[in-house]
């Protein structure tokens, strides 16, 4: 996932769950805690990320 990630690190400070992390080098969703609001994807300039259901 977010494989056009530019690390730019928008989307970690945009979630209000906290449920972006950098993990080994790239950044993973804690699916646990995200809740979908969108918020990410919208923040990401180069839409590295899309939402799943
Ligand atoms: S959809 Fe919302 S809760 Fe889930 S990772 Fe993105 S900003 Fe965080
Ligand atoms: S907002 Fe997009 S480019 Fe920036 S760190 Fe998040 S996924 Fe990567």
């Amino acid at each position: 996932m977010i494989g056009a990630c530019q690390g730019c690190g928008a989307c970690l400070l945009t979630c209000p769950e906290h449920a972006i992390r950098p993990a080994g080098g790239r950044l993973v969703v804690r699916h646990d805690r995200c809740t979908g609001c969108g918020e990410c994807v919208e923040v990401c300039p180069v839409d590295a990320i899309t939402e799943v259901d």
